[in-house]
């Protein structure tokens, strides 16, 4: 079945507002099971409304109207969904009965008579009560068409989908959407997404869909079936398949597990600690580790050394070396390493050095150089990394990819 939302507002035409109701809707109906190949906005207008409902019911199953459900005269989705649908408006007595309770509530004095133009309701339309507002939300069916009407305020509309809408359209479409989240590190997009390209081609259900993060694919792998069982048996074959394909370079496959997390709980099942000192990146990178919900576990200290002094005063690297090779150079990188793991007493360190722009570039030693150390127990491994993006992105890419190398060492090991 395909669904289609209209987000009513001239506030949202004009920016004043961010559309985060379609995002809320989308995502809640893909799960459902729901195909949306259409959205969206249209002002406080009644001529322009009515066009967009006349071509959504006309394209789509479903309609999901939000916003423009208020009591003042340029609230008109209800009047003119019930003009589209042929269909009067009749006070509805519990609606109502609801819009009092509410207000007594609210304690918010006498009701204005507009109010009462909420308890309006088209004829045979099913009432979905709105505990947080006065708007009650609509179901309008006719012909094998549904339109769906709630409130803006998304404090209204969530709860009133969550209660009431999901489940009718759960009856309406019986099957579901579920999927794993394939997410692999050490490989750029393009090979990766070469790697599936025979994969790509021949889906149908399940599907694949590549997303880039910064430093790392993530493969959505999505079934429909009729409930989660069935979707575990189309989703294990092509997950084992990614598996065969792109071996340990995949960290997961849950949804909300992120590659720090994958990293933390390597270090904690083989009680391991880990330290970080931070050049260019100054404390992004351990950032990033302490994200993950225990990681005082594994990680004490760590070192953010930008000038020369403090990475040979706490990291105990060499002036020589700052003086031939450059603090932005792989014996500098190797030295950061293994001194913070001294220093710190732990088991793996990681260090950053590089240059992240915009100025400080030279045609030696260009923006966006970075070397990555990473000692592991007594060894020491270096890569250096030519970055092409801004300073915000040369930083965030230097952080992914120290990540990722200190995965792979412990991998090794
Ligand atoms: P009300 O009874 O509050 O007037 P309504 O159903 O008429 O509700 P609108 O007047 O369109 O809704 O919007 C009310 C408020 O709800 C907006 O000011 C905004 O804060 C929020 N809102 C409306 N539409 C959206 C949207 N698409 N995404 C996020 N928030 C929204
Ligand atoms: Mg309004």
């Amino acid at each position: 079945m395909t669904v289609e939302f209209i987000s009513v507002g001239t506030e949202i035409l004009l920016g004043n507002i961010v559309n985060t109701n379609a995002a809320y809707l989308s995502e809640r109906c893909a799960a459902l099971g729901l195909s949306c190949y259409h959205q969206s906005v249209v002002g406080d207008n009644e001529e322009r409304l009515e066009d967009a409902v006349r071509l959504a019911l006309s394209r789509s199953d479903i309609l999901i109207l939000s916003g423009g459900l208020g009591p003042t005269k340029d609230d008109l989705t209800k009047e003119v969904t019930a003009k589209v649908f042929g269909k009067e408006l009749y006070e509805d007595e519990h609606t109502k009965e609801r819009i009092k309770d509410f207000f007594r509530r609210m304690q918010s004095g006498e009701v204005t008579p507009n109010n009462w133009k909420q308890a309006m309701v088209p004829e045979g339309a099913k009432v979905i009560d709105n505990h947080n507002g006065t708007a009650p939300g609509l179901i309008i069916e006719e012909n094998g068409k549904t339109a769906i009407l709630l409130p803006g305020p998304p404090n209204e509309i969530r709860p009133m989908f969550e209660q009431d809408v999901a489940p009718y359209l759960d009856r309406l479409e019986p099957e579901g959407i579920y999927s794993k989240m394939v997410k692999i590190c050490g490989i750029g997009e393009s090979k990766a997404e070469t790697m599936i390209a025979d994969l790509m081609d021949s889906q149908t259900n399940p599907t694949i869909a590549p997303y880039a993060k910064t430093g790392e694919v993530h493969l959505r792998v999505t079934a429909k079936a009729a409930d989660e069982e069935k979707a575990e048996e189309l989703l294990k074959p092509v997950v084992d398949e990614l598996y065969r394909r792109f071996g340990d370079k995949i960290y997961t496959t849950e949804e909300d597990v992120t590659l720090e997390a994958s990293i933390v709980k390597i270090l904690a099942e083989r009680g391991l600690t880990v330290t970080t000192a931070e050049s260019c990146t100054g404390g992004l990178l351990a950032g990033r580790l302490m994200n993950v919900p225990g990681a005082s576990d594994v990680y004490q200290e760590g070192y953010i050394t930008y000038a020369n002094d403090a990475k040979e005063r706490l990291l105990g690297v060499k002036r020589e070396t700052l003086m031939k090779y450059g603090a932005v150079s792989c014996q500098t990188a190797h030295e950061m390493a293994r001194g913070a793991a001294g220093t710190a007493g732990a088991d793996a360190a990681l260090s950053v050095t590089g240059i992240a722009g915009p100025d400080g570039g030279t045609e030696e030693k260009p923006v966006g150089l970075v070397y990555v150390g990473c000692y592991v127990k007594g060894h020491v491994h270096v890569e250096e990394f030519r970055f092409t993006g801004n300073r915000d992105k040369n930083r965030e890419y230097a952080v992914a990819r120290a990540l990722t190398l200190l995965r792979e060492e412990l991998l090794k090991n």
